[in-house]
């Protein structure tokens, strides 16, 4: 089935004309069709625009272009910037807004002939673990439907995991991209700090967000990085670092590469079975001729609560902008506060609320030293205990997530359990450095996917992709299809 192909696959069959992108296009319309309605992975998806962007690329490709996405349907997390289309960030407050512009990173795409179609779910201006923050009811596990498919991009993982895209697009704060993907079976790249333009990217944490990819394997993770990637001037903290082709990294050679083991992710809440693929993991790695090191990162047991004095004072900041006046929705009042605090009230869900009232408090004057000026520091203690650590290794491994898939409803009523799914994703964005979840195996009953993590330096992704591919090329893992 056209929609179950891989970026790779499909360009090939494109350019030698086996294919339309119509066909394709119209085979991710059709699956959506038959499966979205158990899985709610998108918001809206205008069909009609899908077609006429297909039939474009069908002519391009018949005046023989080449591109590296040319006809390739891709789907957009709400909280991305797409010309004309509704951006919403699954949340009340925007109301009807339509974006009047592309991201960066939607541009860029868009100049390598990809089909950018659809709004994804999500947690609400991606807070949340579980996609169950979204205003408009939460996304399904497409592998088990009574569970949540992981977020805050469960829609960009839920879409690739049952073939209604070819791939989507995310954003990363904590591990929104990484755990998803773990906890839905596809691969979920987060790329370093500033490799990926943020223009266009609704704001959750500034100095945390990234936007990456979600593909069905390591190849189209690395063709969709290397298009997204490099400095925008609309992006003071973008990087000038040369953009390589990330595809030539994937060699499957990887003999001689040093992996760390940090001693202190073997925690007492980690799954029997997470670990188990985890080990085994370790072990395909030794045999393809990796080196396993042990190491250590001190300071992981501060993260979550660094991260959680961090991501709120700046979301605070950042979500003051939605006032009623500026965007979208609007409750009116006597007087402009009035307005404001109505239209805010009416128009946050409870967790953007919790967030809000967290972060102004951490930056309040009196508290302001005490909680976030001590979590920037601590934050710098995090980032060095990595840097001293790819002194010695290539890379590092860790499971993505300490169990898969939970049940729907499980966390939602305990924040601090939810916080504390993202125990081994949330240190990666606090450092600034890029990590990448592929699949590495199975619960057995119900069979859920489980997720294998690697971190890499900052601007590391080569050896990261490389790593990662020369595993997924050795396991069996990512040709599983859900039965949905
Ligand atoms: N789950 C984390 C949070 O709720 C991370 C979210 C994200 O990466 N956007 O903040």
């Amino acid at each position: 089935m056209l929609n179950q192909l891989t970026i790779s696959e499909l360009n090939a069959k494109l350019t030698r004309r086996e294919v339309s992108a119509r066909e394709t296009t119209q085979a991710c319309l059709d699956q959506i069709q038959r499966v979205d309605g158990k899985i709610h992975a998108f918001l809206s998806h205008d069909d009609a625009d899908a077609l006429a962007q297909a039939d474009a690329a069908d002519k391009a490709i018949a005046a023989g272009e080449q591109k590296p996405l040319l006809g390739v349907p891709i789907a957009v997390k709400d909280v991305l910037a797409v010309k004309g289309q509704p951006l919403n960030c699954a949340s009340k407050i925007l109301g009807n807004f339509i974006s009047p512009y592309d991201a960066t990173a939607i541009e860029k795409l868009k100049a390598a002939g990809a089909i950018v179609f659809g709004r994804l779910n999500m947690d609400e201006f991606a807070m949340g673990s579980s996609t169950e923050n979204s205003a408009f009811g939460p996304t399904k596990n497409p592998w088990d439907i009574t569970r949540i498919p992981g977020g805050s991009s469960g829609g960009s993982a839920a879409a690739v995991a049952a073939d209604e895209c070819i791939a989507s697009l995310g954003s990363d704060t904590g591990g929104s991209i990484r755990q998803p993907a773990a906890l839905c079976g596809c691969v979920g790249l987060k790329p370093t700090y500033g490799r990926i333009s943020r223009y266009g990217l609704v704001a959750f944490a500034s100095s945390l967000d990234q936007i990456g990819p979600f593909t069905k394997d390591v190849r189209d993770a690395a063709t969709l990085l290397g298009v997204m990637s490099g400095v925008d001037p609309r992006d003071s903290t973008s990087v000038p670092q040369p953009v390589p082709d990330y595809t030539r990294a994937l060699t499957g050679d990887i003999r001689g590469m040093k992996l760390g083991l940090p001693k202190e992710y073997m925690i007492g809440g980690l799954d029997a079975e997470v670990k188990t693929s985890v080990d085994e993991a370790v072990k395909k790695f030794q045999a393809l001729g990796a080196e396993i090191v042990e190491i250590s990162l001190p300071h992981t047991d501060y993260a979550v609560a660094t991260y959680y004095i961090i991501a709120t004072a700046e979301a605070s900041a950042n979500l003051a902008r939605f006032d009623g006046i500026r965007y979208g929705a609007r409750v009116e009042g006597a007087d402009p506060i009035e307005l404001y605090a109505k239209t805010r009230g009416a128009g946050f869900g409870s967790e953007v609320k919790r967030r809000i009232i967290l972060g102004t408090y951490v930056l309040s004057s009196g508290y302001h030293d005490a909680y976030y000026l001590h979590a920037q520091k601590v934050r710098t203690l995090i980032r060095n205990d990595f840097l001293k650590a790819f002194e010695k290794v290539d890379a590092i491994v860790t499971p993505t997530t300490p169990t898969a898939a939970f049940k729907i409803g499980e966390k939602s009523d305990d924040p601090l359990q939810m916080y504390l799914s993202d125990i081994f994703t949330i240190s990666c964005n606090l450092a600034g450095i890029c990590g990448v979840s592929v699949p590495c195996g199975f619960t057995k009953n119900p069979k859920l996917p489980v997720g294998l993590q690697l971190l890499g330096q900052p601007f590391g992704e080569e050896s990261l992709l490389k790593l990662a591919h020369a595993y997924e090329q050795a396991t069996p893992w990512h040709k599983e299809k859900t039965v949905i």
